[in-house]
């Protein structure tokens, strides 16, 4: 595939964007990045603490309905979080494979456990869709604020809700995410999904009574597709992953859980005792909504990077191309072909890179077969099992204290060996665990 001239003028110029060109492993800090301070106001035009604020209030109106629906959050009483793990055994597996020591303490955010849909799109999918079946209710005069939202587990909701489609493009986690959750409420749910989406995905959604289309082109025709079809349909309300506010707003809730979850476990945040996320972006709406809201707890003591594949980089093009949504895999030459199926965007959300484009720390790009190698050590070490997109994330806490490239954003944000001695470095796990055995053996087989 060759490159276009606008790829080719950049790659020559910057040499994180020449890594991205010649296939390379790379990582690149983010020259935009500003102090939190100096970006709250502008972002909170768009985004606001209120807004995020909202959204928590909105899931915790929820709880006694995901409870009678989902008996597996009997035991939170309906709140859908996921552990926070300290994974040192895989800390010392890392830094056995690497050679080099990885400094603080290592954990696993480990959304590849949340329930209901095994992946970080329990976040972001089931918020949008519990949001949008309580403005019909509300709207119908079928429900008030006030009410026990258990209510909404009966027959007559489910029929009033049948009434209704949702319609969502997905390389398969969104669409598991919505299928399952509009299935709850009683929605009709239409997949579109792309062609990286894995079989196994599209039947698990199919076994919901949700309708899977599929297309032989990318994650950006999906959508496309979608969202065509739901405009067509008065009684449609489309999931737009490239520009929903509502699923970076769920996704953004995660960092006030986070920030409670780590009080508990007496860890500190602040300037001696940064914290340091590595998230895996597809089209950037997760790793942007968790960075947003972690950005608003605990500003500039929280570092954020995203991951994502050395054949399929959009969110890392988006933010360094200053193209936004307009960035193309393809314009490097790239496939956008990769095992991580849940990263597969060829192209990034123009929302979240322009709100992230301050906040983002930087981006780093991981090959294909390191995912399973990181799959393996993680499997052995700590018997954890995460599928191969979330594996992603692990590139963080080994590059950056081994890549020479890193040393410049440790160096310019204080993050010297005393201060990463006291740091936490988190890993964050967007998905795995809805994954059929069957599976599992395949992708372990080549760890
Ligand atoms: C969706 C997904 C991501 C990334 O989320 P985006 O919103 O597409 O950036 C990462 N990992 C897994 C497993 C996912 O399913």
């Amino acid at each position: 595939m060759e490159l276009s001239d606008y790829a080719r003028a950049l790659a020559a110029a910057n040499q994180a964007l020449g890594d991205i060109a010649a296939r390379r492993e790379t990582f690149w800090g983010n020259p935009k990045y500003l102090p939190f301070d100096l970006v709250k106001g502008v972002c909170s035009l768009t985004v606001s603490q209120e807004d995020i604020a909202d959204a928590a209030a909105r899931l915790e109106r929820f709880r006694p309905f995901i409870q009678a629906r989902f008996p597996e959050t009997e035991e939170t009483g309906g709140l859908i979080e996921s552990p926070l793990r300290p994974i040192p055994a895989m800390q010392r597996a890392l830094e056995d494979a690497w050679g080099c020591p990885i400094p603080g303490r290592l954990c696993l955010k480990m959304d590849s456990h949340l329930a209901v849909a095994r992946s970080v799109k329990a976040r972001g999918g089931i918020y949008e869709v519990l949001k949008h079946g309580e403005d019909l209710a509300l709207a119908a005069g079928k429900l008030r604020l006030t009410d026990d939202y258990a209510c909404l587990a009966g027959d007559d909701m489910r029929d009033f809700f049948h009434q209704y489609t949702i319609q969502v493009g997905s390389t398969g986690n969104l669409g598991l995410s919505i299928g399952i959750s509009g299935a709850a409420l009683g929605f009709q749910v239409k997949v579109h999904m792309s062609a990286d989406a894995k079989q196994w995905k599209k039947d698990l959604l199919r076994a919901h009574g949700v309708q899977v289309l599929e297309y032989r082109d990318d994650y950006s025709r999906a959508v496309a597709e979608g969202r065509k079809a739901s405009d067509a349909d008065p009684n449609s309300y489309f999931v737009d992953d490239e520009r929903s506010k509502d699923l970076f707003l769920g996704y953004a809730v995660a960092a006030g859980r986070l920030e409670v979850q780590l009080r508990q476990q007496g860890i500190p945040v602040d300037a001696e005792h940064p914290l340091l996320v590595y998230i895996p972006a597809g089209v950037g709406g997760a790793p942007g909504g968790v960075t947003y809201g972690l950005k608003q707890v605990f500003g500039d003591n929280v570092h954020c990077f995203f991951t994502e594949p050395v054949l399929c980089p959009s969110v890392l093009l988006g933010f360094a191309t200053g193209r936004y949504e307009k960035a193309n895999v393809h314009d490097f030459g790239l496939s956008g072909q990769t095992e991580a199926d849940g990263l597969a965007c060829a192209s990034p959300s123009g929302f979240v890179t322009r709100l992230d484009e301050n906040l983002v720390s930087g981006c780093f790009t991981v090959r294909d077969q390191r995912l399973y190698d990181f799959m393996g050590l993680l499997h052995r070490a700590e018997d954890i099992l995460i599928e191969p997109s979330s594996c992603a994330a692990f590139i963080g806490p080994a590059a950056l204290n081994t890549w020479l490239r890193c040393q410049q954003y440790r160096e310019a944000h204080g993050l010297t060996d005393r201060v990463m001695a006291q740091s936490t470095q988190i890993c964050w796990a967007t998905g795995g665990s809805l994954v059929p055995d069957k599976i599992w053996a395949q992708y372990l087989s080549h760890c």
